[in-house]
């Protein structure tokens, strides 16, 4: 039999007031190791329950909504609670696609959680075939008809016309009395029978029909045992409602499973993309500098770790670093404001990323300081490098300010050392430039190599 509700849902339920704040809920989440978490509002009469799922989540980060917040802030959706004895055929006529989840209840205690795709899965075609009624499938499938009294030959003309291969006499109610089918149409013509005679001469009568309550597999049973190749379907007042073939009948029930899978299919496929999008942004947001749109430290740092352990693994690898840092920017900011100081540190990024090569990585080290990965590049490359872009950013006409120049340390990586003193060198570099005036560049004192 078709299976309840409870059945099927997921039983170990966890959830949080909404008085809770995001941050509490998250803990909860991680804690249970669950990706919903049910949120209750008890601050009404009659309870209320939101769903919290892992997707809000991710919107919550994007959104860069505070962890502190209350949940009953957020903008939450309800969640449709469902009785836990109902079979799961009367909450499918129930929900809406877009009621994802469901909370089973009994009274006022939680159960379990349902998703709208559970339901679907527990679906046997079977089932549906043994549910669903025939009178919902016959919307489109009208009978022709006539009246006994009609001639055969306008009838033919008909069947012709209306391109069906049977036509129902009824009555002056409308109730059905016979039926002629191109089986009886070929016995005429063998014949040789006057086509001039009304066609109650001719029609197969009483005619069989079947109630439109009955369910599909019925129709099934009836087409079945009694060999017919269509099923004169009526209401309970034994008024014609339509008429259905077997072939029709099949391609119906074929049509509708396909399409509660295809429906299925396309919200599964969806949700994929919009996950794959949220965590691509997520990704792109985590490691991109958000006033220059330059890659930050974090994924420099990682972009580095990579470089670094290809130089070890290989021979005849380079790879130098320039950390490059603005002369006087608190003068800038102190002259021009803060704003105009921005838009200088944005000029200057697309300067570095113009000026440098693709496979070179420009991230924004911090404040008003750069720093470049330069991949196959030795010391004395690097230099020349890194003496370009102080030209080309000393040369620069800047829309705000008169003049900017810059100080750049560079250093190269030797096999084996760490991270950290490679840009060690390079911070020490660059404090030589600047206390040789500033506007220079410098480069690494070797003898600082296996300092740490
Ligand atoms: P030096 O030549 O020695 O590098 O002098 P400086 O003024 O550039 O160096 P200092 O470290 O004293 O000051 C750096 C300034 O950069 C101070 C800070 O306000 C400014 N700054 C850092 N980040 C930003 C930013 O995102 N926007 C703006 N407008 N200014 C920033
Ligand atoms: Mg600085
Ligand atoms: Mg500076």
């Amino acid at each position: 039999m078709m299976p309840t509700v409870e059945e099927i849902s997921v039983k170990n339920v966890v959830s949080i007031s909404i008085q809770s704040t995001l941050n509490e809920a998250i803990n909860k989440m991680a804690k249970a190791n669950i990706i919903n978490l049910v949120v209750i509002d008890d601050t009404e009469e009659k309870l209320i329950y939101y769903m919290l799922t892992i997707d809000h989540l991710i919107d919550f980060k994007l959104e860069s909504i505070d962890g502190s917040l209350c949940l009953k802030d957020l903008k939450l959706h309800k969640a449709k609670v469902i009785q836990k004895d109902l079979n799961i055929l009367n909450v499918l006529n129930e929900v809406e696609e877009t009621d994802r989840y469901m909370i089973i209840v009994e009274k006022d205690n939680i159960i379990g959680i349902l998703s709208y795709s559970d339901i679907i899965n527990n679906i046997d075609p079977k089932i549906l075939m043994k549910k669903q009624t025939i009178g919902k499938l016959i919307l489109q499938y009208k009978a022709t008809t006539t009246y006994k009294n009609t001639t055969a030959l306008n009838v033919i003309y008909l069947m012709k016309e209306t391109n069906n291969d049977s036509v129902i006499m009824i009555d002056n109610d409308q109730k059905p009395i016979g039926i002629f089918t191109t089986r009886d149409f070929i016995k005429l013509v063998h014949l040789n029978s006057n086509l001039n005679e009304p066609i109650k001469k001719y029609m197969t009568t009483p005619v069989s029909t079947l109630n439109e309550n009955s369910t599909i597999s019925e129709a099934m049973d009836f087409i079945r045992d009694k060999h017919f190749k269509r099923i004169v379907v009526t209401d309970n007042e034994n008024n014609l409602v339509g008429i259905l073939t077997q072939k029709e009948l099949l391609r119906v029930v074929y049509n509708k499973w396909i399409d509660l899978i295809k429906e299925q299919g396309n919200k599964i496929s969806k949700i994929n993309e919009e996950l794959l999008s949220k965590a691509s942004k997520l990704e792109e947001k985590a490691s991109i500098d958000f006033l220059t749109k330059l890659y930050n430290r974090e994924k420099f740092d990682s972009f580095l770790e990579y470089e670094i352990s290809k130089d070890n693994r290989y021979e005849n690898q380079y790879l130098s670093i320039l950390l490059l840092d603005i002369d006087h920017f608190k003068k800038v900011n102190d002259t021009f404001g803060h704003l105009v100081g921005d838009t200088i540190l944005k000029e200057i990024a697309k300067i570095l990323t113009v000026c440098s090569r693709d496979s070179d990585i420009v991230a924004r080290w911090g404040g008003e300081e750069f720093i470049l990965l330069l991949p196959q590049t030795d010391i004395e490359q690097a230099t020349i490098v890194a003496e370009k872009l102080r030209v080309t950013i000393e040369n620069h006409k800047f829309e705000t300010v008169p003049r900017i120049t810059c100080s750049i340390g560079v250093s190269q990586f030797h096999k084996k050392e760490t991270k950290k003193s490679l840009f060690k060198r390079a911070d020490e570099a660059l404090y030589k430039a600047k206390e040789n005036g500033r506007n220079q560049v410098q480069i690494e004192h070797i003898e600082n190599l296996f300092e740490q």
